[in-house]
């Protein structure tokens, strides 16, 4: 075969994997906001069998011919397909080097799991996963072992949300954190508690809807490439750049959920309605990594959406909706009751500067658990040692402790570490995008586009044509560099908080 064959023997698996990535992705939209209970059993027979067509589109002998081939001439391949190639590559390679049998015996062994998480979360007893969680463990390390790391084990892990990322660079990233914002949480810690009672008086749904549609205009999502619906954990989904959809929720007794949820969701939406249209349907149309995702929801939500010049705008208009319970509240209170730092023991509960202490809890365990011989019996006192060291507090139970996260029952290892770098990112991103733009005047005059348009140049455009690493570096020339996150945390709730060095 000719390297053109291979190229469009390379283009038609491409088309054909993303077909099926487009279908499960509109079952997985559906199932989340209007499936109906009773038709589970065959949707799920259904998307059972997209999975197994998944399988053995990708998983023979002749793609792997044409992936190798590709790759031994990838000095020959244009970018696009290099970048096809190499996606494609790893992903064969994580699923075709662990043999089939045990691998479907993982699967099997995830849904039990998954179910004795949910048990023993419930009647907050550890007894009842740890067995469980140690198999999946154990089953993980195999799988490594199968796949081969290079350094550390976890490394093979951290790749998969976070392609590139090592145990070297995440503890460069988790010291500076301990060095810098352990003692910022502390200090903060002793400043009197701030009143935020006014955000949880009764707040209108109907209205709330109304507010955070006018709230992801204002930020330039576009509704005719995609729409808002309801669902209890707000996600985003992303068919094509024309049709990205998200979820947002509303509580009545609390005003600020719903507003960060959508500007969050918003932002992740955004990226996706940016990505180039050359790549059309094709495993490139998607936002590249967990942690470059996270960077452009939380840019939003807590960079932009929670600044004084952003609600200087947009606090009037909420007031207005809200007389009875905003009318006395100015907009300096209201902004800092978004920006409230108290530390907790529930990770999605969080505030946005004891957020990443909540990650290096989760990192520090997993590196542990892959590296060292542990009894499985010991992780919940290690669990709450660390809450204790990190955030002064101490878990009283195992459901406010390790239980809390769905996570490592899905067998998730080395998906949070993800989470706290998207932060890290929009610190180093808005920096940058500081150098280009007066941020604050667009902020303060409702100017968005000019933002999302530095956004799209520098990130977006790319979808997954180019690594995290390579989008860092093209977009502020420089590689990752922690030192942007902790000194965005310092210097925004020195202010926040008034305090003195
Ligand atoms: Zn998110």
């Amino acid at each position: 075969m000719s390297l053109q064959q291979h190229i469009e023997k390379l283009n038609a698996l491409d088309l054909r994997m993303s077909s099926l990535t487009y279908m499960e992705a509109l079952f997985g939209w559906d199932s989340m906001t209007l499936a109906s209970k009773k038709g589970l059993e065959q949707r799920g027979a259904v998307i059972g069998n997209l999975s197994e067509l998944r399988f053995t589109t990708l998983i023979n002998d002749e793609i792997e011919a044409t992936l190798n081939f590709l790759m031994d001439n990838k000095e020959m391949l244009d970018e696009t397909t290099y970048a096809k190639v190499k996606l494609y590559q790893r992903e064969y390679n994580a699923t075709a080097k662990i043999p089939k049998d045990e691998y479907a015996a993982y699967r099997s062994l995830i849904t039990k799991s998954n179910n004795a998480w949910e048990e023993a979360r419930e009647k907050d007893d550890f007894s009842i996963f740890a067995p469980y969680l140690e198999q999946v463990i154990t089953t993980l390390k195999k799988f490594i072992g199968y796949r081969g790391f290079e350094g550390h084990p976890y490394n093979t892990l951290l790749d998969d949300y976070e392609p590139g990322l090592t145990v070297d660079e995440c503890d460069k990233f988790f010291t500076n954190l301990r060095a810098k914002i352990v003692p910022l949480v502390k200090k903060i810690s002793e400043q009197p508690d701030v009143d935020n009672s006014f955000t949880s008086l009764s707040y209108d749904v109907k209205k709330q809807a109304d507010y955070t549609d006018y709230i992801s205009d204002a930020i330039c999502f576009d509704k005719e490439a995609g729409c808002i619906a309801e669902s209890a954990h707000p996600f985003t989904m992303n068919l094509s750049r024309g049709d990205v959809r998200f979820t947002t929720h509303y509580h009545e007794n609390d005003i600020l959920s719903a507003v960060s949820s959508t500007i969050h969701e918003t932002g992740h939406a955004l990226y996706e309605q940016n990505i180039s249209d050359a790549y059309g349907v094709s495993i490139l149309t998607a936002g590249v990594s967990m942690g470059i995702h996270e960077s452009q929801s939380r840019i939003y939500e807590n960079n932009f959406g929670r600044s004084l010049p952003f609600w200087n705008k947009h606090y009037g208009k909420l007031q207005d909706m809200y007389q009875d319970q905003l009318g006395s509240i100015d907009v300096e209170t209201f902004q800092k009751s978004m920006n409230t730092v108290k530390p907790s023991l529930i990770r999605i509960e969080a505030d946005e500067v004891t957020y990443p202490l909540h990650i290096m809890v989760r990192y520090e365990m997993e590196k542990m658990i892959l590296s060292e011989d542990i009894n499985i019996y010991d992780l919940p006192g290690l669990w709450n040692d660390k809450y204790e060291e990190y955030l002064g507090i101490r878990p009283s139970s195992d459901k406010e402790g390790i239980l809390q996260d769905v996570h490592w029952s899905e067998g998730l290892v080395g998906y949070f570490p993800s989470y706290a770098l998207g932060s890290a990112y929009a610190a180093q991103f808005e920096f940058y995008m500081r150098k280009d733009l007066d941020v604050d005047q667009l902020l303060e005059d409702g100017d968005m586009q000019p933002i999302l348009d530095w956004l799209a140049k520098n990130i977006h455009t790319f979808g997954s044509s180019k690594e995290p690493a390579e989008i860092i570096e093209f977009a502020t020339g420089e590689s990752f560099n922690p030192d942007y996150f902790t000194d965005y945390l310092n210097q925004k709730y020195s202010k926040v908080y008034g305090l003195k060095d």
